[in-house]
Order: structure tokens, then sequence, then C-alpha cells
């Protein structure tokens, strides 16, 4: 059984992320098997029961699978001697890079001569968590990144706020930078854009602003263009930008927290440039991508996080990387100001007063797992296409219900449904909404469903 154990083991490392099978999987150690009972041990409690809850099933299937008999698993907890917490010195948060970025961006008066564009080495593709969330906008970025212009030009990067566009915008600038320190890189915000054309049209800058742009850039990053949404001037001097700079070949990436059919009042030939390329979008990471992060941002700064703490926190924050990090800074912040160890209660009374997702309802991925399982079917096929009633029906329940619970704008549930349009999502709520009001065997599903749901 041992050997059935260790077959199994090798098939789940090839079904995972490595990163969740170090995680989970990597520390379930085999401790014997009698009457078809295989026992497993782990070194922590938390992680039992969370192995327990959510790996069992794909355990014992993957085991039997070898194994060509039942056997059911059991896993306990081998808990190694207690290791004193050490409370660490406070963290003096590394400067921020967004803060240093606008002084050092390129302004019109100060730098004729292009200067060097900082490049903080922190926002890198080393730093960057991959997971199934984000999984193919960073293959995408490492592409542009080691082809610039011959990959997809213009790169699409669209996704919610602080999950991490900006963080891949400059760890593609760095690749760049890197391989070829000659090359130009321009990086601007949109915001920033429109500023500087609009010193350039007030006063004789114009053509240094155009020089800059449309000549003397290698590769232009615009961050956040969305925020051209209504600007007529700048998206006309925009759209002048790019084409001289998509016709001799130069790299374009953008990022936006919208698609670029749902940016209002933005050009139509804007519009339809922004898709000549690649779109990619990032998702809000999935709980364990959340916890990577966490240890990762913890590791930096030269801490450990307890298992259960990096899963409190990944727990009650779910959208956003940046309060993730926010959360976990003052959890390490009232750590060491209470010099008490750093624990699952301890964490738990500094995030007290904060406001987290978890008071927010439960997020859409959890919504769309508890009914792909009430259902039988595939999470991938609820964000899938496919029309038959058996997946479209479970579809449009789970999207009333990520309505109802998750409090998700209808845009918001179209793309965590696969990128579907939102007025799609708005009648499947109505239908579900209706056909409830009539039908007492749908009401009861929804409910045995919505039982299901974490408080
Ligand atoms: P956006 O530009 O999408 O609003 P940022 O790029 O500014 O978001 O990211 C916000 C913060 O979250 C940054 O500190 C960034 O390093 C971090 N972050 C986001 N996604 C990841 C990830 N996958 N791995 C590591 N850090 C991330
Ligand atoms: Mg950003």
């Amino acid at each position: 059984m041992k050997a059935n154990w260790e077959a199994a083991l090798s098939a789940i490392r090839r079904q995972v992320t490595s990163d969740s099978f170090e995680r989970f999987f990597g520390r379930l150690s085999y401790a014997g098997f009698e009457s078809g009972v295989l026992r497993l041990t782990v070194d922590d409690a938390f992680l039992r029961d969370w192995i327990d809850d959510n790996y069992r099933s794909l355990l014992e299937a993957q085991v039997v699978d070898v194994a060509g008999e039942p056997v059911r698993i059991e896993i306990g907890v081998a808990i190694p001697p207690p290791v004193e917490v050490v409370v660490p010195a406070p963290v003096v948060a590394p400067a921020p890079f967004l803060a240093l970025a606008p002084s050092a961006q390129v302004t019109l008066e100060d730098d004729p001569d292009f200067p060097e564009f900082p490049l903080n080495p922190q926002y890198s593709f080393d730093t960057f968590v991959v997971g199934p969330s984000n999984q193919f906008v960073h293959a995408a970025c490492e592409s542009v990144a080691n082809n610039p212009a011959r990959a997809y030009n213009p790169l699409f990067i669209y996704g919610g706020t602080g999950l991490g566009k900006t963080h891949l915008l400059f760890a593609i600038a760095n690749v760049i930078r890197a391989r070829n320190p000659g090359a130009r890189i321009n990086y601007v915000s949109a915001e920033e854009f429109t500023n500087q054309l609009i010193k350039g049209i007030s006063g004789k800058g114009m053509e240094a602003f155009r020089e800059r742009y449309r000549s003397r850039s290698d590769v232009l990053l615009m961050d956040d263009v969305h925020n051209l949404a209504g600007k007529e001037r700048t998206q006309e001097e925009f759209f002048h930008t790019f084409n001289a700079l998509h016709q001799s070949n130069k790299q374009i990436i953008l990022t936006s927290d919208k698609y670029p059919q749902d940016i209002p009042k933005l050009e139509e030939r804007l519009r339809s440039r922004f898709t000549w390329g690649l779109i990619a979008d990032v998702m809000p990471p999935e709980l364990e991508t959340r916890v990577a992060i966490l240890d990762q941002k913890a590791h930096r700064d030269g801490l450990t996080l307890p298992t259960d703490v990096s899963f409190l926190l990944a727990s009650r924050v779910r959208s956003n990387v940046r309060e993730l990090e926010g959360a976990l800074t003052r959890v390490v912040a009232y750590c060491s100001l209470t010099r008490r160890p750093l624990t699952r209660e301890l964490a738990a009374e500094a995030l007290k007063h904060v406001l987290t997702d978890a008071d927010k309802g439960p997020s859409m991925e959890t919504i769309l797992r508890i009914v792909a399982e009430h259902f039988d079917v595939k999470v991938a096929d609820l964000r899938g296409q496919r029309r038959h009633r058996i997946i479209a029906h479970p579809r449009s329940v789970a999207m009333y219900l990520c309505r109802k619970h998750a409090q998700a704008s209808f845009p918001q549930i179209g793309e965590s449904f696969g990128g579907k349009d939102h007025t799609t999502v708005i009648h499947a709520c109505k239908k579900i909404e209706a056909a409830a009001a009539s039908d007492a065997a749908l009401r009861a599903l929804i409910q045995s469903i919505e039982r299901k749901l974490p408080a």
C-alpha cells in the first residue's frame, strides 16, 4: 500500500500546482494500512482538518485508482515538538513602489533627455504568485517580456483593482530592461498622460511630448487606460501615439479595470485597437493562491506565518491582494506592538474592527464551487459556454446566488462566469427569480444550497 500511496501522490502532483502540492499533499506521510484503511499523518491539526474537508475524496479516488481496491483514508496529526513563535521585530514596510513612481515619472520640463525609468525589482515575475486565477495573464506577460513586439501587440491586461496589473507591467519592464539595457521603456498612467498632454498644449511642450511617446518609446506601458474614458482630446492624442508605435513595431502594453467593450465613452477606433493583440484577464486569486501570496510577503519581511494565521487572513480578505497585504501588515504590527506571539486568536483580534470580505458574504468562487457540487457538474462547465440545460440551469442558479449573496455587480458576475455579458447575467437572475416565485421545488433547492453557503 505504501507504494500505491506514493504512486497516487505522484499522480496528484501532476494535477495540482506545485504550490498546492507542497502546501498540502507533500506534507502527508504514510503511517500504515490495515483492513482497507490507509492511515496518513500531517504535522498540523489545522491542515489535517483542511485536507480532510477539501481533498479527502480526491486522495481516496487516486489511491483507489492505483490500488484497484476500495480504500478509505484516515488522516491523523503527528504533532512535532512545539516551536516557540518568535515575535518579529517591528516590520519596516518596504517603500511602496507606486508611491515612488509618480515623482520618478518623466515630466516634460525637468527631463528632456529621457531619464532611465526606475524599475523596482520587487515587482518582478519572481515575486508574483501564480495560481489558476492568473496563470493565463502571467504566461501572456512572460511571453511578451521575452519577445517584445513579436508575441502580442498590444497586450491588454484587465481585471479588478489590487489584483497585480501594475505589478505585472513592471515585471515585464524589468525583464525587457535586463535583457536589453538600451531599450527605451516608457511607463505612464493614462491620467499622467493626460496631465502631460495638457501641460504640453498650454506651454510649448507639445513637440517634446510627441517625441517622447511617439518616437522615443521602444516599449510603452500605459497603466489604467480606463481613465481615458470621456477624455476626447487625450484619446485623440493616444490614438496617434498608438498608431505610430504599432506601425514601427514597438511593444504596447495596457492595463485596465474594464474590458475594452465596457470602457464607457471610449472612441470606437481605440476600442478596436485595444483588441488587436491579446486580452488577458486577472481574476481574484483562489484561497490557496492567497495563502501563498501571504506566505511570500511574510517571508520577504523575515517572518513565518503559522498556517492557521495565513488561512484566517486569506479567508477574511478574498477579493483584493492589496487589501490582503494591508491585513497582514496590520496583524504583524499588532503582534509586535502587543509583544504577543502571532496566533490565530491574535490575528482575529487585530482584524476585529476591519471590515473584511468575510463580512460581505461568501465569494463567487465559493458559490460556484458549492453549486457545482450540488448539481454534480464541474465549475469549469458553469464558467463555460455549453448551453445544454444540464449545465445552463445550474449556471443560472449560481448567477442568481452570486447576485444575492456575494454582493457582486452583474458585470462582475459575468466576468467570473468566463467573461459573459452582463445582460446574460441579468437575464439569468430574472429568470430564476421569476421561476422561484411560482415553483416550490426550485425554492427548496435554492434554500438547500443556501444552507451550504458559509455564513
Ligand atoms: P492593480 O494594479 O491591479 O490595482 P497592483 O499591481 O498594484 O494591483 O497590486 C497590488 C498589490 O498586490 C501589490 O503590492 C502587488 O505586489 C500585490 N500582488 C497582486 N497580485 C499578486 C500576486 N499574484 N503575487 C504577489 N503579489 C501580488
Ligand atoms: Mg495598478
